[in-house]
């Protein structure tokens, strides 16, 4: 971890404005990435950053190039260059939030498939900042609707990724096409050789930043990741979590003030002693809640890292990562609040699809392999209630003097003529009638949980129900290796590039650019192999998508087209020794991809 000394946000030379929404953001101290790499950008130097996303680094280069904007001009002065139109748009949106105290701030998404009419119009009207992926922006330089001339900072955002799907020519062709005096920043998660050509021939003495860290493994705590994503589905997996686990207290980890309180409420509200700790309350206040979890008086905490730093309370079997931490120090030390006094403990790491590469960061850095772990069923769920149910009879039965109740109830089996166990039965279903013994998998549950572990192809639930297999887990159902050769009723004549077409299935399918196979260019149509299983549902979603104004309206085009690698039977999911070959398929692809995209570019 880089420049220790920044510890909040205060400290940065960041404008009252910035400052503003920073606050509102609900933010509480810069992340590791940007207290490394703020002070450098906001001094004019170019930077070599190797971050991944959920690190923080949108607001790493975001804040201090906008503290630079002058809002009078209004040609674009920030130009970040992204691979794919779902992180543009995501980049573009950070802006938007940071510069919120702004007046008259504007930023422009411009990617593939988009109307151009509408980017025309906004560039003309003058933007300040803009964020496209490298093909479109490219169009605008050509067609000169996009003038750089003013441009003071670029920023190439996840470079590696813009090298995996065939765009690196197309970034050198627009750092050729910017003044020369412009700062640049480049991000990527990892530096093969093209990057690091492409950073020593355009960046001017860049500083280096790393966030990668060896760190101390944790002995005695068992360590296990869930993919899931989104506020809903992390509360529907922990609740599940928090009824089937025997835990004894729990501390969870979230990323902002705001989540701490949200998320403490929400468990409230589900019957968990649960309480918010963070930087926002005074000491004695943090002392306190401390103090309550130590003493029993509280089972759930839930705190940002800062809040939450030296916690020390032999009780906590449980971490649970509700928000990936930012680096693998901050990890270690989040799981470390458990495994106390030599007893054994449990760490749970949630991760959303696109921060899988966080997860192996810090695989790395400790050495340590985090498996990932089976939501509880239903039927775990239910039975886990029975059991606390039935040892509540028990204990009830064992403690209490219940004569009273026994006469009653023997008067009225035998005026209504009912055995004991009917009226046990009624007054239990009286009892448990707001929160039911039984899991009830309601539409909406259903839909939520057949989401969780979606994009991540060696979660394998011992308890997959008919939906979980199809329907919309679009990227399990499309994981293995058999593919499906496609027509795209858009071609050469439209002016198309392989990666506004791996752009478009990538971000509106929601596949892995890694599972998009060979792409063939003819003059008014193009094929594309994807893999095999492709549900219904996407399949007509994707044939609404539009690529250079065109809709795809893609079909099968003929039988099956087994891939090299596919010889191989498609592995099933549930056992041990099939979860490796999926993901030895899947490098596979990988490699296999890599390779196609340098064909694809002779191609195109
Ligand atoms: P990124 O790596 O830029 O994709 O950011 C990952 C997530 O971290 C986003 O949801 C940001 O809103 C959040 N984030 C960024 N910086 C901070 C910070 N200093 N404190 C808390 N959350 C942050």
């Amino acid at each position: 971890m880089s420049s220790p000394e920044v510890t909040s946000f205060s400290e940065l030379a960041l404008s009252a404005p910035l400052q503003k929404a920073i606050k509102a953001v609900g933010y509480e101290q810069p992340s590791p990435i940007q207290a490394a790499s703020i002070p450098h950008l906001l001094n004019g130097d170019d930077l070599l950053g190797v971050a991944q996303t959920g690190t923080g680094k949108t607001a790493a280069f975001a804040l201090p190039l906008l503290n630079r904007v002058d809002l009078s001009q209004k040609s674009p002065q920030i130009l970040v260059l992204a691979p794919t139109r779902e992180l543009a748009i995501q980049v573009a949106e950070a802006f938007q939030t940071y510069a919120s105290q702004m007046k008259g701030f504007h930023v422009l998404p411009i990617y593939g498939g988009q109307d151009m009419s509408g980017q025309l119009r906004q560039l003309k009207r003058g933007v300040h900042v803009v964020v496209g992926t490298p093909g479109r922006v490219m169009d605008h330089l050509r067609r000169r609707s996009l003038d750089l001339s003013n441009l003071s900072s670029l920023v190439l955002d996840e470079a590696d990724e813009m090298l995996r799907m065939g765009f690196i020519e197309d970034v050198e062709w627009i750092l050729e096409h910017t003044p020369s005096e412009r700062q640049v920043a480049l991000f990527s998660a990892t530096m093969p050789k093209p990057i690091r050509k492409v950073a020593d021939r355009y960046l001017k003495h860049p500083k280096e930043i790393r966030i990668a860290s060896e760190t101390a493994t944790a002995p005695h705590i068992e360590q296990r990741f869930l993919m899931v994503n989104g506020f809903e589905r992390k509360l529907d997996a922990i609740t599940r979590i928090l009824e089937s686990d025997v835990f004894d207290a729990m501390i969870i980890f979230v990323r902002t003030k705001i989540a701490t309180g949200e998320l403490a409420e929400k468990l409230e509200a589900r019957g968990y002693s649960a309480s918010a700790l963070n930087g926002d309350m005074n000491q004695t206040l943090r002392e306190r809640t401390i103090n309550r979890l130590k003493k029993n008086q509280l089972d759930i905490i839930v705190a940002t890292d800062v809040a939450a730093r030296g916690i020390d309370v032999t009780r906590v079997s449980h971490v649970l990562n509700f928000d990936i931490p930012y680096d693998s120090e901050a990890y270690v030390h989040r799981i470390g609040r458990t495994g106390r006094a030599g007893r054994e403990g449990k760490a749970i790491l949630f991760v959303a699809p696109r921060e899988k590469r966080l997860l192996h960061s810090i695989e790395k850095a400790t050495r340590q392999k985090i498996l990932p772990m089976e939501l509880p069923s239903g039927l775990e769920v239910s039975s886990r209630r029975i059991e606390r149910f039935n040892q509540q009879l028990t204990d009830t039965l064992e403690s209490q003097n219940l004569d009273f109740f026994y006469d009653m109830l023997s008067k009225y089996s035998t005026e209504q003529e009912r055995s004991a166990e009917e009226i046990a039965c009624a007054l239990t279903y009286l009892l448990q009638k707001d929160k039911p013994l039984q899991f009830e998998e309601t539409p909406k549950r259903k839909k939520s949980r057949e989401k969780i572990g979606s994009g991540h192809i060696e979660d394998s639930s011992k308890h997959k129900t008919k939906g979980e297999r199809g329907g919309s887990s679009k990227r399990k159902s499309i994981g293995g290796s058999q593919m499906t050769r496609y027509r795209l009723e858009v071609g050469r004549n439209d002016n198309v590039k392989p990666g506004d077409i791996v752009g478009a299935i990538s971000n509106e399918a929601d596949i892995d650019g890694e599972h998009i196979g060979h792409i063939k260019l003819y003059a008014d149509y193009s094929t594309v192999d994807l893999p095999e299983g492709m549900p219904n549902d996407l399949l007509q979603l994707l044939k609404k998508v539009r690529v250079c104004n065109r809709p795809l309206k893609i079909k099968p085009e003929g039988g099956q087209r087994p891939s090299n690698e596919a010889k191989k039977k498609m592995p099933k999911k549930n056992t041990g020794k099939a979860k490796a070959s999926v993901t030895e398929a899947k490098t596979k692809t990988k490699t296999k991809t890599k390779t196609k995209v340098r064909k694809r570019k002779a191609n195109g």
